[in-house]
């Protein structure tokens, strides 16, 4: 048996991508192991929506060097960073074996078999058809132990935001037929799921043969599944019919991540949002109205080109006026053959410092609101699907409430139970409690030193 060692960069896309890597490599006698050191094979799949993340990937595989040098193991690099700069990856890290973009994954036995027996390296960032390409199946033993999993529904993205890559890494929108994702859904409860989380770039553009809202409603509808989830949004694609769904079906939880990105029109116009704030603000009243107790979690880029201190301030506004449960704000960095990158000089740069100390501001204003959001809880019982145990305090439990709030409590509670947990203290990010009962458990259940290890994130 031969170990191979992923290590994944950026967004749950690319955590999905993962699990069907390490899938595709146990047909050749692969098996993850949770360290680069003893690894015959190393993966990085790699995310290019901002610099830094770029840069991270490169300082790892400075230290990969090492375990090829002792070990002779084979060095990849797949994901958004392989499809965009493969040629300067390869020029720049002559110890890189292979590269692959994410549209290559299923072919990854056949590329390591090419770099063994040639001893050549190996590049494989064709895009597929949308009309020949097929979605990886997941394999439901990779789940097991687990009571949430990640489903992919579709892929690429057909909008043009000025500041964003994915259209140039992850090419057109692909739905993923309606039917394999039930049956997904369905073949993931039967080794103890029972949370599924719907991700694509886009997801509420979805056009695998039903709409969004009618493919969340089928899938809250599949036997064993509790409790349904989705990322990640255009506000321009929140539907009548999504908010409709939200209305009437409690399987769907009570949290939206909405990515708003600026606060002020006219830095909205530059990144090609197509919505004014009014509009969202809009679709985002309705939306509360049809689940009041909706957390409403967002991204922001500070520091856009252009964007002035009366632009900035618009955003900080919105922050307080619609008190997000949470929100990813990072500051802007141009990215390759983007419109902003490209415009970046005509529009004009905001300096380095400006950009930070809004950034600073902006998540200070944010904890601030996060803390007084989760202090509402305390004295209140909330129902938590758990997960395992509490990544600060391994003899407590972890959980998370329908508004995705994290919990770690006191308790028993098994992998995949529905725990009431009375709520005893609040911090910016997280809850802490004690478990008040839990309902008998009709999920299959696995011994935790079962459950696989978990994936290697940046
Ligand atoms: S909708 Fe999202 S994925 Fe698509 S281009 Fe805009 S930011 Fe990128």
């Amino acid at each position: 048996m031969k170990r191979v060692f992923i290590h994944t960069f950026g967004c749950q896309m690319n955590v999905n991508d993962t699990m069907r890597m390490s899938e595709a490599l146990s047909s050749m006698a692969y098996s993850p192991t949770p360290t680069a050191d003893n690894a015959d094979l190393i993966i990085l799949n790699t995310c290019s929506i901002r610099e830094k993340a770029e840069d991270k990937m490169l300082s790892a595989l400075g230290r990969y060097r090492q375990v090829k040098l002792q070990r002779g193991a084979l060095i990849g690099v797949g994901g958004c960073v392989a499809q965009q700069e493969k040629n300067r990856i390869l020029e720049r890290v002559p110890y890189v074996d292979f590269v692959f973009g994410p549209d290559a994954i299923q072919k990854l036995p056949e590329i390591i078999q090419r770099v063994e027996a040639d001893r050549v390296r190996v590049v494989e960032t064709a895009w597929v058809d949308s009309e020949s390409y097929v979605f990886p199946t997941a394999n439901p033993n990779t789940s097991r132990g687990k009571a949430t999993e990640f489903i992919t529904v579709m892929k690429g993205c057909d909008n043009v935001c000025s500041f964003c890559v994915v259209p140039h890494t992850r090419g057109r929108e692909v739905s993923r037929p309606f039917t394999e994702v039930l049956k997904e859904a369905a073949s993931l409860t039967t080794v103890g799921v029972r949370e599924v989380t719907l991700v694509g770039q886009n997801v509420n553009s979805y056009l695998g043969g039903i709409s969004f809202a009618q493919l969340l409603l089928r899938t809250a509808q599949v036997p064993g599944i509790e409790r349904v989830r989705f990322t990640t949004s255009h506000p321009h694609d929140l539907s009548d019919e999504l908010i409709e769904a939200f209305r009437i079906e409690p399987k769907i939880m009570s949290h939206f991540h909405l990515p708003v990105q600026a606060g002020s029109n006219d830095v909205l116009k530059r990144m090609r949002r197509d919505y004014t704030v009014v509009e969202y603000l809009e679709r985002l009243a309705k939306l509360r109205v049809a689940r009041p107790d909706i957390a409403v979690t967002t991204d922001i880029i500070v520091g856009f080109p252009g964007e002035s201190d009366e632009d900035f301030e618009k955003t900080f506004q919105l922050t307080e006026q619609v008190r997000y449960a949470g929100q990813f704000s990072f500051v802007y960095s141009p990215r390759p053959k983007t419109g902003a990158a490209m415009r970046e000089a005509e529009w004009g740069s905001v300096p380095h410092d400006v950009k930070i100390a809004r950034l600073e501001r902006l998540n200070a204003l944010q904890k601030r609101i996060s803390i007084e959001l989760n202090a509402a809880f305390v004295g209140q019982t909330v129902e938590v699907l758990v997960e395992g145990s509490s990544k600060t305090d391994a003899s407590r439990r972890f959980g998370r409430t329908g508004q995705n709030t994290t919990v770690n409590f006191d308790g028993d509670a098994p992998i995949g139970a529905l725990a009431k947990v009375q709520i005893g203290h609040a911090s910016a990010s997280a809850l802490g409690g004690k478990q008040v009962s839990v309902e008998s458990m009709p999920a299959i259940m696995v011994p935790e030193a079962e459950v696989a290890p978990e994936v290697c994130v940046a």
